[in-house]
């Protein structure tokens, strides 16, 4: 099936589709549900796929994305991939050995979109979230700009098309920009973004600098346990979001993927069920009038589902700030 999606402008000149399959999994479930359910995704017409170094799944991923080159569904150029640099890696002679790490997992010659995952560097370490022996993170003291120097390298390269990152806010972003010698600024910064935390800040910031903004957990995340609070609003079962969706004869997981593609955000949806992996490629076939959008703007309350505290106590820890 040919895609029918949009897809959006970066800022190197290439475009990311707007819609995305994401492939994070929580420990509790079997590996090869991502190869079904990716494989299945692309089947659906998915064309953007998230992964990352730190999901475990890329080599799952991968399998799935050459099965469908294989079958005849899609070619290599059709599928736009991404992956990310996990804390552990952020030493500027670590960058291009773990891409690499990452491409041989995928079977890939590139990736699309390579992020810098988040902005806390943690010790190089086998492990993905190394403690010291008080059980504390252990917490590195890299300048991610000087990370980002070597993610340059690595799209001069061909590694990669474009770099991006995840889960800055605004001043880190502005670090990078105002870098001296910065030749390649990121296209993107994905963060969590949803009816409960709405971004409108950082979205517009992003938008003045020519940024696209990602949104990660748009359906109110897979609550995994490590990071979410079981008590914490489910999403989908907002009254406000599912009147809405029954008056537009739609899931209220449409709704809330149609809100972000309409204020020009490229949004990533996850779910292992077919039915429900069909129904989210459906989001270009409607759209909301600016009356439900201001409703659906009206349900922020800043709320976060993962604050991702493992690295509160280093000063790049990013969510302390407003935006
Ligand atoms: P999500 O997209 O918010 O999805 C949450 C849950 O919604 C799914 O697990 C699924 O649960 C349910 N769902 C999906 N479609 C549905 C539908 N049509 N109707 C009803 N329920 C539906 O989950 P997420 O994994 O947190 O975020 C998406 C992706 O963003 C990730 O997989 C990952 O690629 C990326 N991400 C990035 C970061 C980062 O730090 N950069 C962090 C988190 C996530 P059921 O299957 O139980 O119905």
């Amino acid at each position: 099936m040919a895609s029918k999606h949009q897809s959006m402008k970066l800022n190197d000149g290439h475009s990311i589709p707007a819609l995305g399959y994401g492939t994070y999994k929580s420990e509790e479930v079997p590996k090869s549900k991502s190869v079904e359910a990716t494989a299945f995704a692309i089947k659906a017409g998915f064309r953007h796929i998230d992964t990352a170094f730190s999901y475990e799944v890329e080599e799952e991923v991968g399998q799935a994305i050459r099965s469908k080159i294989a079958d005849g569904t899609v070619k290599r150029e059709d599928v736009f991939l991404t992956t990310k640099l996990w804390c552990t890696c952020f030493r500027p002679e670590l960058v291009r050995p773990y891409l690499e790490k990452s491409l041989k997992k995928l079977q890939m010659d590139y990736v699309d979109l390579y992020l810098l995952h988040y902005p806390v560097p943690m010790k190089p370490s086998e492990e993905l979230f190394p403690v010291d022996e008080h059980g504390k993170s252990s917490l590195d003291t890299v300048d991610f700009c000087e990370t980002w120097e070597v993610m340059e390298k690595c799209k001069d390269a061909g590694l990669v098309k474009s770099i991006g990152v995840s889960n800055f806010n605004h001043r880190q972003l502005e670090r990078i920009l105002n870098k001296p010698g910065l030749k390649h600024k990121p296209v993107c910064n994905q963060v969590e973004c949803h009816l409960y935390l709405n971004q409108s800040k950082l979205l517009d910031y992003c938008k003045s600098r020519d940024i696209v903004l990602v949104a990660y957990s748009a359906l109110g995340s897979q609550r995994p346990k490590r990071w979410v609070d079981p008590s914490s609003p489910v999403l989908l079962e907002d009254p406000v979001l599912g009147a809405m969706a029954k008056m537009h004869k739609r899931s209220p997981a449409q709704i809330a993927l149609r809100y972000q593609l309409q204020r020009g955000v490229v949004v990533l949806a996850q779910s292992y069920k077919e039915k429900e992996i069909k129904e989210n490629t459906q989001v270009f076939e409607f759209q909301l009038p600016s009356e439900d959008m201001d409703v659906l703007d009206g349900l922020n309350r800043n709320f976060r589902y993962a604050s991702l505290d493992f690295a509160a106590d280093h000063p790049d820890y990013p969510f302390s700030e407003a935006y």
